[in-house]
């Protein structure tokens, strides 16, 4: 996977170096000779990860680092800082100002490539979230949402046959999590995967192929969306590097610095979240709409886009459509009578009531007001008719029990039906047709069901 990458260092040599390196790996480069530089270059070069020198004159590397980690525009990229080699100190500022990962100097050609990978990786995700949500309504700032300081604890899974190995990981993580320690994957068997947040992987394994599990995960709808921090020697890059293609998120290396392994799982499960709340929140806000508030059932708008496919399916060949208006007779009165509040009741019990009485293929919307249209797929103009007389006999059938007095209201209904008959039916003109239907069935003294004469 190639990526644009955003160089930021003051010195001209550095720069060339890190330039050469990932160009040769045939990512994109553009480059930064500064923090202001990097910050406009941000927001121009749109970059998928930002590669951010401590050391610069002017403003540094943490100052720059805080400044896109707080802006709208540029907080949702991956910001790596470069800091010099050993200097823990640096880490942590870094990290206080928002910083996704450190390298250290010199550049390690491995950590490079891996934290890119990863990084950008998270970013695609992130940005095709962002995309689709972007049609609804804007996110905000998303990591923006405390890149610092300790998460919530998460259930973490660590997969390690070597017993000491994992007992020893479990340990750090148990300061903070709670981990999960597998260390026997056959008496695992295919244990569900329910409300983890984090697998940490092995690639020493010596009693299963931690690389096809790997690709398990990532190819299971349950555990695809699952973090996997990988723990890798340093003979075993390649494979590391194979693991992240396979879709794992970061590397840690052996021997394992608790400090790193602590905050690189932080950082996992801190993204984690924040992907699962955007998912959380374009599933509501798809939801929403295509759904009536007050009823639950499906808006105008989603009634006439399936009304479309399905009218189509059936002008092309394909079985017939029907639908039926049904519209509360008198409703007005009960809207004077006890106040618009119990109307409201009554439009609820009467929409539940629809969803009992059809079919699971059906498709109930309110059309506006007290009118109700139901699409029934695949079915004729008796059949529907008889779906209709079924709603109709339901609500007459049995009193309306509204208000906070648990007050009984007797309540009719008045039905139109009608079905696609013909090779180029409109929505409108089926429409129109039910419409008229339900014209005669008022006409002729209303709680009845009239069909639409083809
Ligand atoms: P008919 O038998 O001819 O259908 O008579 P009707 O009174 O049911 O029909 P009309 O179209 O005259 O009145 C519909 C009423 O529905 C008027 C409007 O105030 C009321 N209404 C529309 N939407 C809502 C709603 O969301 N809540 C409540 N409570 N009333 C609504
Ligand atoms: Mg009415
Ligand atoms: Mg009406």
């Amino acid at each position: 996977m190639s990526a644009r990458v955003l160089v930021v260092d003051d010195i001209l040599a550095n720069r060339k170096l890190l330039q050469a390196k990932l160009s040769h790996e045939y990512f994109e480069v553009v480059t930064a000779s500064n923090g202001r530089e990097a910050i406009d270059a941000a927001i121009t070069e749109s970059p998928d990860i930002i590669l951010l020198d401590v050391m610069m004159p002017e403003m540094d590397g943490f100052e720059a680092c805080e400044i896109l980690k707080t802006s709208q525009d540029t907080a949702h990229i991956p910001v790596v800082m470069v800091t010099a080699l050993g200097d823990r100190e640096h880490r942590l500022k870094g990290l206080t100002a928002g910083a996704d990962d450190f390298l250290t100097k010199p550049v390690d050609d491995f950590a490079l490539l891996s934290r890119i990978q990863a990084l950008t990786k998270y970013k695609l995700v992130l940005d095709e979230l962002r995309l689709r949500e972007a049609s609804g309504r804007r996110i905000g700032v998303i990591e923006g949402e405390d890149s610092r300081g300790p998460v919530e604890p998460a259930r973490i899974l660590v997969i390690d046959d070597n017993e000491r190995q994992a007992r020893r990981i479990g340990l750090t993580l148990k300061q903070e999590h709670r981990p999960i320690l597998w260390t026997d994957l056959k008496s695992q068997g295919g244990s569900g995967s329910a409300a983890i947040d984090l697998i940490v992987l092995t690639l020493d394994a010596k009693t299963f192929d931690p690389l096809r599990l790997c690709a398990h995960f990532k190819s299971q709808k349950s555990t695809r969306d699952l973090p996997i921090l990988i723990v890798a020697d340093f003979e075993e890059e390649a494979k590391a590097m194979r693991a992240l293609q396979l879709g794992a998120s970061d590397v840690i290396m052996r021997p394992i610095d608790t400090e790193e392994l602590s905050a690189r799982v932080r950082t996992q499960v801190r993204k984690k979240r924040s992907l699962d709340a955007i998912r959380k929140r374009l599933d509501e806000s798809m939801e929403l709409a295509i759904t009536d508030q007050l009823t639950g059932l499906f808006n105008r708008r989603h009634m006439m886009k399936q009304l479309g496919q399905y009218l189509k399916r059936a002008n092309t060949g394909g079985p017939p459509v029907s639908v039926f208006i049904a519209d509360i007779d008198h409703f007005k009165r009960v809207n004077d009578t006890y106040g618009h509040d119990v109307g409201d009741e009554v439009l609820q019990e009467f929409a539940a009531r629809i969803k009992d009485n059809v079919r699971p293929g059906d498709i109930p919307c309110r059309q506006g007001g007290e009118e109700f249209v139901v699409i029934m797929p695949d079915t004729t103009g008796d059949l529907a008719s008889a779906a209709a007389e079924r709603l109709r006999r339901n609500i007459a059938g049995k009193s309306f029990s509204v208000d906070r007095d648990r007050r009984s209201l007797d309540v009719t209904v008045s039905v139109g039906v009608s079905t696609s008959d013909n090779q180029k039916c409109t929505i409108d003109e089926l429409i129109k047709r039910a419409d008229e239907a339900l014209y005669e069935a008022k006409e002729a003294g209303r709680n009845q069901v009239k069909s639409h004469a083809a």
